[in-house]
């Protein structure tokens, strides 16, 4: 038994700071233990987790118990931190007041919530090169998919003139912050305003924009967010949706079963009229926890956190430029902000053999394929004039340091120096 937990019961535990150059904040394993640490470039599957939060999650671990249901010590401490947590990721994604909060497992379960809630005949937009989470749960003839144009301009107009041809009703626009496969940015609050003057609902997959950059709900003007916390260096398993609440309120709980009720008789169910209404069963207290100090964590450094990718996303961009056959997947012609996300292809070379000789000879994890985007993959290589359907991707991120970002370029230089 330690005192320490009467911190934790009243407030999330101080973050740690993350330094400009933060990878030495970040507990990344080793491959060898020798000289040669392990150069993990694939921050855009799942990133590392902070020492803010493994330090959080170590003092919480020997307290957690079910939350809702309890009167012992645990379980009200599980529960404090809990619901404080929905307070944690409200102020993260800089939501209006009137804004729930459903804990979920990921965002393609915040994303099967949201397509579970929608009001009967609701048209769905969504560019077809969307991550199958924010692409595939919406079915049926009311979905629109629209092809992504080459500008960003032209992505505005594309969705305003969908929802102009939309039937009357309600209508949801669905758009990425950053593209999984590019990194590039969407333009989110362009669209939203598109949606705004349709009178269409606007959602925000924030699976890789949350990690990056800050957002807001109030100032991008969107109706709901849905993230991943293991994206954002916490754990697997806990994610939110964020948004208007009327939807969900209204919608079948996701899951049927305990905590989602307010009575049960013999021959009826009253159910939650808040998020609680779909998160039945026994949440993931510690989750949801880590994900509330990674948010508060991330929150208190984006300047250093923007600083640090931006310059290893120009080092490497330019190191790749120098290598022969070496093509980048573009969403858009011409330049773009973009977080710390590059796919490749190399002109010869099967993605999936680069980058397995990136981690066995060289020690750096890349993720090859087609991205759970498989549209956008077959899509953007075409336009570099390959025919395939998979590419290379390096991820970015706090655990990525320059000595990372020259190790691949190095390594791809020699792999294709000496041939497939
Ligand atoms: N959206 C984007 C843009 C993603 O990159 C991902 C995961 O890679 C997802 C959604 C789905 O996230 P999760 O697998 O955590 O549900």
């Amino acid at each position: 038994m330690t005192l320490a937990i009467d911190r934790t019961q009243l407030e999330i535990p101080a973050a740690h700071d993350i330094p400009a150059v933060a990878g030495a904040s970040l507990r990344v394993p080793l491959v060898t233990g020798g000289d040669i640490g392990y150069a993990n470039l694939d921050h855009a599957a799942s990133a590392p987790c902070l020492d803010a939060v493994r330090d959080a999650v170590d003092e919480f671990l020997p307290w957690y118990a079910s939350v809702h249901r309890g009167a012992g010590f645990a379980s009200q401490v599980s529960t404090r931190l809990y619901e404080r947590t929905r307070d944690v990721l409200r102020r993260f994604v800089g939501a209006r007041r009137t804004d729930t909060v459903v804990f979920t497992r990921n965002t393609t379960d915040s994303f099967n919530l949201l397509a579970r809630s929608l009001p009967r005949h609701t048209t769905v937009v969504v560019f077809d090169t969307e991550h199958h989470a924010a692409l595939l749960p919406w079915q049926g003839p009311n979905v629109r998919r629209l092809p992504t144009p080459r500008t960003r301009l032209a992505a505005v107009s594309a969705v305003d003139e969908a929802l102009a041809d939309a039937p009357q009703g309600p209508r949801l626009v669905v758009v990425t912050g950053a593209s999984n496969v590019t990194g590039e940015l969407l333009p989110v609050a362009e669209i939203a305003a598109v949606a705004r003057r349709h009178g269409a609902r606007i959602a925000l997959d924030a699976a890789q924009l949350a990690p990056h950059r800050r957002i807001s709900i109030k100032d991008l003007d969107v109706d709901y967010v849905a993230l991943s916390g293991h994206k954002l260096y916490a754990p697997f398993g806990a994610g939110a949706l964020i948004g208007r609440a009327d939807w969900l309120r209204a919608a079948r709980p996701y899951l049927a079963g305990g905590g989602a009720t307010k009575l049960v008789t013999e021959d009826a169910v009253v159910w939650n009229d808040g998020p609680e209404r779909h998160e039945a069963g026994s949440p993931n207290t510690v989750g949801v926890y880590a994900l509330g100090v990674a948010c508060e964590t991330l929150s208190r450094n984006w300047d250093a956190l923007v600083a640090h990718e931006q310059a290893l996303l120009a080092r490497l961009r330019k190191g790749l430029e120098g290598i022969p056959g070496c093509a980048e997947l573009q969403l858009f012609d011409a330049p773009v902000d973009r977080v710390g996300t590059v796919s490749f292809v190399v002109d010869g070379f099967d993605p999936g053999w680069l980058a397995a000789v990136l981690s066995a000879e060289y020690g750096i994890g890349v993720r090859d394929g087609a991205f759970c985007a498989h549209i956008a993959a077959k899509r953007l290589i075409a336009v570099t004039g390959g025919e395939g359907r998979q590419a290379v991707r390096v991820s970015l991120g706090l655990g990525s340091t320059e000595e990372h970002v020259d190790r691949v370029v190095l390594a791809l230089r020699q792999i294709v120096a000496r041939g497939a």
